[in-house]
């Protein structure tokens, strides 16, 4: 992925879900996932299935937070009064108030799931990683742990830190 693709993408998932963002933590946000290009497309399905979950009048309440990574895995973090989602039951749609005990595909529940999975996402390239320790706290394909040893940065050589080592 070059340089300009990432931002295309991350500009596209700007404009596609401008209303969850509070204005002044657009850049704050977004700032965040610059250095975790890896992650893309787990926060681009993440906002997918949240915008699946939401019922219409919370999605006007839904505001991201921070989107970060903190100890090697992604962190998101919302807030909205009342939150309710649509989940599927024996009985059919029901809508209801976020995280109560009877909500168990709720926005938090999808949350974990990104969450989880970017645990074992290369931060890089998005490639299977495993979790390092020493120094920061990092996700990496041993391609890419390599090179981060080799003191290449992230900024200097986008598309070989992007660009996954064995194709899907
Ligand atoms: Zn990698």
């Amino acid at each position: 992925m070059t340089k300009t693709e990432f931002e295309a993408r991350e500009n596209n998932l700007i404009d596609t879900y401008k209303n969850w963002f509070q204005d002044d933590h657009l850049k704050i946000g977004m700032y965040q996932i610059d250095y975790m290009p890896g992650w893309l497309e787990i926060i681009e399905e993440l906002f997918s299935s949240i915008a699946q979950v939401l019922t219409p009048e919370d999605a006007t309440n839904f505001k991201i937070n921070q989107i970060k990574e903190k100890f090697g895995g992604l962190r998101f973090y919302y807030s909205g009064q009342g939150i309710r989602v649509d989940i599927q039951t024996g009985n059919g749609l029901v809508s209801m108030q976020e995280k109560t005990e009877n909500s168990n595909l709720s926005i938090d529940t999808l949350i974990g799931a990104a969450e989880k999975k970017s645990q074992k996402t290369c931060i890089y390239c998005g490639d299977e990683g495993v979790l390092r320790v020493g120094g920061w706290v990092r996700v990496t394909c041993d391609k890419h742990e390599q090179m981060r040893a080799e003191g290449k940065t992230l900024e200097e050589s986008f598309e070989e830190f992007t660009t996954p080592a064995k194709k899907h």
